[in-house]
């Protein structure tokens, strides 16, 4: 999926126009996408890609070709990771000061230069022909808001959910059980497409939902037969779980199997301790 090409700028529907961020890799796929959002001169700009010098001549592009227009309006930002905030610096340096809206993540938001604007849980934003509401949807990032999109029934899943690749749960801010429970919230929402973070257009939201529950339900069951069959440490059980995947990714891999045995620790379906020389071993109650 890394190497998957996919056009520069790409109109969704009437009032979405998805622009590449130029930054793909390992951990972001063919690259972030960043949306214009809105039918009228001034459209969201809802994520900023990592602040590649190649995305502000695109932004430029398709703000004058798909919005007749040669700014965009406020920033919408789904989370504080760099692949998504890290070009805000750069739209406001090039366009002018305008808001940056996020949820708050206290310790976190600091490491980027920017004056933010807090989005709470329900918020709703508003441009031409355009209600944005703000959902707050913890696990892959504890600040992370997807945007409902009520004219359409759809949702911009930044991280939640990808087009393309699974999202990683992170050690820092990540939180399985909470990642569980956003996707079972989407699920509720009865979404009519999803408008991912990275990778293509999601027709199908319910077969995706479902999909990535039962893609998560099934590692949890790998991770605890793993266990049974006498992996205690992390790192075995990557070893016997990733076998097709590239060992350059058993880092990040790693830090879902924990994400999972800290769930099952909460639920109390696992233990940890610790050896002699420090390292952490787990097993089942
Ligand atoms: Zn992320």
């Amino acid at each position: 999926m890394w190497g998957m090409k996919l056009p520069d700028i790409d109109r969704w529907s009437p009032s979405v126009v998805v622009v590449r961020g130029q930054n793909p890799g390992p951990f972001t796929g063919p690259g972030t996408n960043t949306y214009l959002v809105g039918n009228g001169r001034r459209p969201f700009l809802l994520d900023t890609g990592s602040g590649v010098p190649a995305y502000l001549p695109l932004l430029e592009q398709a703000l004058e070709r798909e919005c007749g227009t040669d700014a965009p309006g406020d920033l919408l930002v789904t989370h504080v990771h760099a692949d998504h905030i890290g070009g805000a610096p750069g739209v406001l340096a090039r366009y002018g000061k305008r808001a940056v809206a996020k949820h708050p993540w206290p310790g976190r938001d600091e490491r980027f230069d920017l004056e933010l604007t807090p989005i709470r849980a329900g918020d709703v934003f508003r441009t031409d022909g355009v209600t944005l509401r703000a959902i707050h949807t913890p696990g892959h990032a504890q600040d992370h808001i997807c945007f409902y999109l009520e004219e359409e029934r759809a949702l911009f899943t930044g991280d939640v959910v990808l087009g393309a690749g699974t999202t990683v749960i992170p050690l820092d801010g990540g939180d399985m059980a909470d990642y569980l429970a956003s996707l079972e919230r989407m699920l509720d929402l009865e979404l009519a497409r999803i408008y991912p973070g990275h990778g293509p257009l999601i027709a199908d939201p319910k077969g995706k939902l479902r999909e990535y529950i039962d893609h998560r339900l099934e590692r949890e069951r790998q991770i605890i037969a793993a266990v049974r069959g006498g992996a205690s440490t992390v790192e075995a059980m990557v070893e016997r779980i990733y076998v097709d995947t590239p060992r350059a990714l058993w880092p990040a891999a790693g830090q879902s199997v924990l994400s999972h045995l800290h769930k099952l620790e909460r639920e109390r379906r696992a233990v940890r301790s610790r050896d002699p020389a420090g390292e952490e071993h787990w097993a089942l109650t």
